[in-house]
């Protein structure tokens, strides 16, 4: 793990490196965040971006998707892959908002994650994104392996790469955390090829200072 201050550190030059990292998903609720990245599992943003505009013109509130039919839904989020699972729990997800939240969603971890088709990870990304509330880190595909590489945690779990993170960053800055690993990941520590030539946190990673 890293120290507080080394994290500080890296966090700061990332900061400064990708100034505009934000969430790349397109949304204009908190319900449309829940189905946006519900879809984006196994599917990049980029592709859930054009399918959730023909999504939520006809299904763009937990009312109207609650009374969807599940072919439609499943025929419009076809691109996203793993289709039928998402328009399930899109859809089962919908009636517990209307049934069971009055058709908001709920603001706390706790009610997230029993939404269908809601984890830990998807729960981190709404309370973050819809509520501006950053309860902890989603630990994706890229906050995994950066995480692994610069060496915050040698866990593989992503439960047990938070609770690492969340010891070595402040509250404060679990926020951009959310966002930096994640452009860090698309642009410079890329899975196949990472740039480490060029890369700003070289001297804190690990993996290139063995
Ligand atoms: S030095 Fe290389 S492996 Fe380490 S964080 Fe940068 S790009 Fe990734």
């Amino acid at each position: 793990m890293k120290s507080k201050k080394e994290a500080s550190e890296i966090l700061k030059i990332l900061r400064n490196y990708y100034p505009d990292a934000t969430c790349s998903l397109d949304f204009e609720t908190p319900f449309q965040i829940v189905i946006a990245v519900m879809l984006s599992a196994q599917c990049t943003d980029e592709r859930v971006n054009k399918t959730t505009p023909i999504l939520f013109k006809k299904y763009g509130t937990p009312e109207k998707m609650s009374k969807a039919d599940l072919k439609d839904l499943e025929e419009i989020i076809h691109p996203c892959g793993f289709y039928k699972n998402k328009a399930q729990n899109a859809l089962a997800c919908a009636k517990v908002l209307v049934e069971k939240y009055n058709s908001q969603v709920p603001e706390t971890m706790e009610e997230l994650i029993t939404l269908p088709g809601i984890g830990r990870k998807s729960a981190n990304v709404v309370m973050l994104e819809a509520f501006h509330n950053a309860q902890g880190v989603a630990v994706d595909t890229h906050a995994k392996r950066i995480s692994n590489k610069i060496g915050f945690s040698s866990e593989s779990d992503p439960q047990k790469i938070e609770r690492d993170l969340l010891k070595q960053f402040k509250k404060e800055d679990w926020c951009d955390v959310n966002h930096l690993f994640v452009w860090h990941g698309r642009k410079t520590c890329i899975a196949r090829n990472p740039k480490c030539s060029e890369c700003p946190i070289k001297k804190y990673c690990d993996n290139c200072n063995k």
